[in-house]
């Protein structure tokens, strides 16, 4: 019997993805803006990149960010502002946010296509993270979700470069359309046991911590994700737990001794 349910988000808490998101995004906006960079230039912009990670929300934001940075947006700004920039930028643009996220998905899927070996080495798996997927899904007391932002089978195709045959119908992604919260309460409503979500979005566990429906959910924020560069943010005081990497393998480990 399932007594235990934990779903995770993917990028910032299993997988490092912040070289494929560059180097994805730089190929996506050169194809649409039908432009051709230098090296030398999308490496300037590879650190505001990295660093600015955490104000996107979804993929295809990432695609509007380098636009930005090549128009010398400043970053200060970009952290204070982004959705206003963001939606600025898409009205002067002659694209839509479909048009980029197909864009994008494009180049990924072509990569997984053409140049499997490259794109798999763009990612890192946080130490452990392997091992902890795998634990978990050997125990039929735990019920383990991927819920992301990214198209699902792009994770999937991660996962199983490390043997992790994490089953399909628990990885919930881009193509589900609908927000975290939602796609939490319906799992909530499905199982009746202790619910765990670790996600490494303070935002996002934010708008979690709202949903009266969700309160029975445990939140976790995941330090070790991209929220390290995160400034200007607070824990919200009370029901979210920062968990670091090693805290967090080990709450897992004691869950199946
Ligand atoms: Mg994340």
């Amino acid at each position: 019997m399932v007594s235990q349910v934990i779903a995770f988000d993917s990028d910032g808490v299993i997988c490092d993805g912040l070289a494929e998101y560059f180097h994805s995004a730089a190929i996506a906006y050169q194809q649409i803006t039908q432009t051709n960079l230098e090296q030398k230039t999308l490496e300037s912009l590879r650190p505001a990149f990295y660093e600015l990670r955490p104000v996107i929300e979804t993929g295809w934001e990432m695609v509007v960010l380098i636009h930005v940075l090549l128009q010398g947006q400043n970053s200060n700004v970009i952290w204070q502002d982004w959705r206003r920039i963001l939606a600025q930028s898409l009205s002067h643009w002659d694209t839509t946010q479909d048009g980029l996220m197909l864009a994008l998905d494009t180049v990924r899927d072509r990569q997984i296509t053409n140049e499997l070996d490259h794109w798999l080495s763009l990612h890192r798996f946080y130490d452990g993270m392997p091992a902890c997927l795998k634990q978990l899904l050997a125990d039929d007391a735990v019920e383990t979700y991927i819920i992301t932002t990214k198209e699902a089978r792009f994770v999937h195709q991660l996962l199983q470069q490390q043997n992790i045959n994490f089953p399909s119908s628990n990885i919930f992604g881009k193509e589900t359309k609908q927000p975290k919260s939602e796609i939490l309460k319906q799992l909530l409503q499905k199982h009746k046991s202790t619910f765990w979500f670790i996600e490494d979005r303070l935002k996002t566990l934010g708008k979690v911590q709202k949903e009266p429906e969700l309160t029975a959910v445990k939140l976790f924020l995941a330090t070790w994700g991209y929220n390290c560069f995160m400034v200007g943010e607070r824990l919200p005081l009370r029901g979210i737990e920062a968990v670091d990497l090693g805290g967090w393998l080990e709450k897992v480990a004691q869950l199946s001794p």
